[in-house]
Parts: structure tokens; C-alpha cells; sequence
């Protein structure tokens, strides 16, 4: 509904992530949460005004890789859940969630909490306007083999692990899609498969695969029939082959990928996310934090092989999503890993376009996030400096808007 007079924003400079382009003096004119036009600054129709004619202004960043949900990673492993409740878990991500938003991040794609259906209770508070936080893409839980990257481990055999921390743990194509079910049913968005074995759960072994194609097959299936997608956390390179042939949308991680796995996943258009900066993070924080010494080990083994893949991978022009795992290192620091992207490979437009239109093309929301196009969210951020410059002025944004409202500035 068009309001009588809409919040006209002055801009210094746009990035235009979709054409590569900086458009100076420019005016977004905004229409209650929406985008309605950008044009010349001095065409500008009457309205409330924000004057950010000194700053560079870009669509609110996304996050294709969050977990809002839980306390910061310990390094020990998640035998610990056990203690906490469910509440406990969801009252965390209130102070995530809002340090994500002021971090410039106006949407993530949340991949998963071992409480289940936790992440959507917090989505659906955001999306009420009862908590200041990102719009959340939910993954609900995680589908996972039994003692999988996405179980809870640690425990001796005769400890009975409740089974909301269990939701999605399957065998066999079948329990993988009754689980996916639900999954869909309690109202995740999209569905997260742990190929392989995970960093941070022990016992598992990130070289290893854990689910089949046909396991992994049954959750795209089930997904695609609801018109979403399949998210496969893989670090061997046979675990993120089963999951692109079976049809995931994205690789999470990647660290141990080979050449034929970067072949495919140009020939089937597969996205890789790949947290770049968390690595940097455990490996100086780990011993601070008592980080165990397989968490240690796991992640020297995976770290520079994952910037390297990720170099790879970048040079062979496979589809880069932004993603960061955030909760290992605090929440809001995400746009830490941008200068990772540069580091190894993109430009910094390309790396902005990873965090912007290119995250929103991986989660089919680009209809209504990841530009300013006319219509979509107004979801901005400005910053001071020259972000095509020096990507690391996104670490610190000193305005953000989502929805048409200020949450920062
Ligand atoms: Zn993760």
C-alpha cells in the first residue's frame, strides 16, 4: 500500500550489485517496508528524509550459513545439550539474532539447531515484530546418520538422548523422508543434510561420508516438492559428490573437496558456502576457549585445505554463496569472512555480490531480498569508506535499515 509520503533516502553512492555498478547522488525512495524507486538524488519526490549522502549505501547483507541459536561453540563437543533446555536455547538467540541485524546481516539462512524447531520459533518472533533480528531462512533440525556430524556424541551407549535433539537422525531412504516430513510439517523452510562427518562433533570424522545418494536423493526429493531446496553440510569430497548428484543446492564448507567435485558442481550449478574467517577464529581462540584436541586437530586438517578448494573453486567459476557459521565466533562479526573471499580469489564486488544477490539467488528469495530493486524489501545498510576498495569497512556498519525501518544509525 503506498503511503501518502514515502522515506526518501539520500545516497553519496549505491552499489548495484546486480550490474557491478556505483551510482552517485542518488535517492531511495521508500515506500513502508519496500523499495519503490531509486533515482537521481535532485528528482527526489517530498517526504521524511535520512541524509546519507556521505556514505555508500547496499543491499542489508546475508548470511547463507548462521546458527542463532545456542551459546558460543565451546570446542568440546554437544554431549553438553543435555543440560540445557529448550528455552534456554531459544532465549540465546534473542541477543544473537539482534547482533547479527546491527552486524549488517538482514537475513540468514539459518542451518540448523540440535533442539529442534527452536530457529523457528525465533524466526516466527522476528517476523511478529516481538524481537529485533534478520529474516531467517530455518532449517528446522538436522537430517543426519545415528552417531552422524549432526547427532549428539560424546555420551556412553546406555545414556538415552531425548528425541527432540534427534529429529532428524535417519537410516535408509525411507526414515530420511518421514523425518523430512516432519521437518516440513513443524515449518522449516528448507532442509540441512550432514554428509560427512563434522569439526566440531566428536567421534566424527569429516573425510567420511555418512548419508548415501539415496538418502540424501529422498530429502531433495521431499523438498522440491515443497519448491525449496537442500542444504549438504560436506567436508570429504565423497560426501559433497553423493549430495550434488542426489541435487543439493549448496555445499556447506567444502574443505576437503577434490577437482571432480568442483567439475560437478559447475556441470550441476551447486553453490559452495564456505567459512573462511571461524577457521582463523578456532584456531587462535580454540586453546583460550579448552577447545578439545580433536576439535584441534580437525580443524588444522580442514582449514588451509578449504582456502585453497575454495581458491579452486572461485577460479573455475563455480556459483559462491556468503556463509560464515556463526556461533562459532560471535554473532555479528560475520562480515569478517568478506575479506576471506578476497583474500582467496573474488573481487570485492564479487564478494559483495556473494553476501548480497548471490546468497539471496541460493535461497530463491531474490524476489524479495539481496538488491534494491524496485519492490523488494528495503533491507540497506551504509557504511563510510569504499567498500569496492576495502571490504573490511563492512565489518563495521554504522547504518542499517530492514523493512523500512532504522535499526541502526
Ligand atoms: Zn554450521
Amino acid at each position: 500500500m503506498p503511503s501518502a509520503e514515502p522515506l526518501v533516502v539520500i545516497a553519496g553512492r549505491v552499489l548495484d550489485v546486480s550490474t557491478g555498478e556505483v551510482l552517485t547522488d542518488r535517492a531511495l525512495v521508500i515506500d513502508g517496508d519496500r523499495v519503490r524507486d531509486v533515482v537521481e538524488a535532485g528528482a527526489a519526490p517530498q517526504g521524511r528524509t535520512i541524509d546519507l549522502s556521505g556514505r555508500t549505501v547496499l543491499p542489508g547483507m546475508i548470511d547463507c550459513h548462521a546458527h542463532l541459536i545456542g551459546e558460543m561453540d565451546d570446542g568440546q563437543g554437544y554431549a553438553y545439550l543435555l543440560t540445557r533446555s529448550s528455552a534456554q536455547e531459544a532465549l540465546t538467540g534473542v541477543t544473537n539474532a539482534r547482533a547479527t541485524l546491527l552486524g549488517g546481516f538482514t537475513t540468514v539462512r539459518d542451518v540448523g539447531t540440535f533442539h529442534a524447531f527452536v530457529d523457528l520459533a525465533l524466526r516466527d518472533a522476528i517476523e511478529e515484530g516481538r524481537l529485533v533480528g534478520p529474516r531467517m531462512m530455518c532449517a528446522g533440525a538436522y537430517v543426519t546418520s545415528p552417531g552422524g556430524g549432526g547427532d549428539i556424541t560424546g555420551l556412553p551407549p546406555d545414556v538415552p538422548v531425548p528425541s527432540e535433539l534427534r529429529m532428524g537422525v535417519s537410516t535408509g531412504p525411507d526414515q530420511v523422508r518421514a523425518n523430512v516430513k516432519r521437518i516440513f510439517e513443524a515449518g522449516a523452510d528448507f532442509i540441512k543434510v550432514i554428509a560427512t562427518g563434522a569439526v566440531l562433533t566428536s567421534g566424527t570424522n569429516p573425510g567420511e561420508p555418512e548419508l548415501t545418494e539415496e538418502e540424501i536423493r529422498a530429502a531433495v526429493e521431499e523438498a522440491e516438492a515443497r519448491g525449496t531446496h537442500v542444504a549438504a553440510h560436506a567436508h570429504g569430497a565423497e560426501g559433497a559428490k553423493r549430495a550434488i548428484r542426489a541435487g543439493v543446492r549448496s555445499i556447506e564448507h567444502g574443505c576437503l573437496i577434490d577437482d571432480e567435485t568442483i567439475d560437478l558442481m559447475l556441470e550441476r550449478g551447486t553453490y559452495l558456502v564456505c567459512d573462511m574467517f571461524d577457521g582463523d577464529w578456532m584456531i587462535q581462540e580454540g586453546p583460550r576457549l579448552g577447545y578439545s584436541d580433536e576439535v584441534m586437530r580437525k580443524t588444522e586438517m580442514t582449514n588451509d585445505a578449504q582456502r585453497e578448494n575454495f581458491a579452486k573453486a572461485v577460479k573455475a567459476g563455480v556459483r559462491i554463496a556468503f556463509g560464515t557459521d556463526s556461533g562459532i565466533y560471535p554473532h555479528g562479526m560475520n562480515a569478517r569472512n568478506l575479506a576471506f573471499h578476497v583474500r582467496f580469489g573474488q573481487t570485492p564486488m564479487e564478494a559483495i555480490r556473494s553476501a548480497t544477490l548471490g546468497a539471496a539467488e541460493l535461497l530463491g528469495w531474490d524476489d524479495r531480498v539481496g538488491s534494491l530493486r524496485p519492490g523488494l524489501f528495503a533491507d540497506l545498510i551504509a557504511v563510510d569508506g569504499d567498500p569496492l576498495d576495502d571490504v573490511t569497512v563492512l565489518e563495521d556498519v554504522p547504518f542499517v535499515m530492514k523493512g523500512g525501518q532504522v535499526v541502526k544509525g
